[in-house]
């Protein structure tokens, strides 16, 4: 069995998290620190300065070759905002008992707008 340790900073309750990831720039820093931990390096060609679009992509300045944070998650083309989608995964992964769709949209549509997670 393998003994592993948590060393990041991950909120212990839904006020700490609520408090941390309601702000999209926090949600994009943390998938950052995710995917780069030592600095962004461009998977293309190895360049380590980048510029960051509006469209949250983050650009190589030598190749620009263009590196998404959501790329190949549940997050990739999604329209909604990404705080829902963090807000969608903390409610996945801290209920014991498990968390259904049903519930998931209705706290949607109380708290969030209409759209939230409806598919197309
Ligand atoms: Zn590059």
């Amino acid at each position: 069995m393998t003994d592993f340790t948590i060393t990041e900073d991950f909120p212990k309750n839904e006020i700490e998290f609520d408090a941390r990831f309601l702000d999209p720039t926090n949600c994009y820093d943390y998938l950052f620190k995710q995917k780069w931990p030592n600095g962004f390096i461009c998977k293309k060609c190895g360049h380590s300065k980048c510029w960051v679009s509006s469209r949250n992509l983050y650009i190589c300045t030598q190749c620009e070759h263009n590196h998404s944070l959501t790329a190949g998650t549940i997050m990739d083309s999604s329209k909604k905002p990404i705080t829902y989608w963090f807000k969608a995964m903390w409610w996945f992964t801290t209920r014991k008992s498990g968390v259904n769709a049903v519930p998931v949209h209705t706290q949607c549509l109380t708290e969030y707008p209409a759209t939230c997670f409806r598919t197309q």
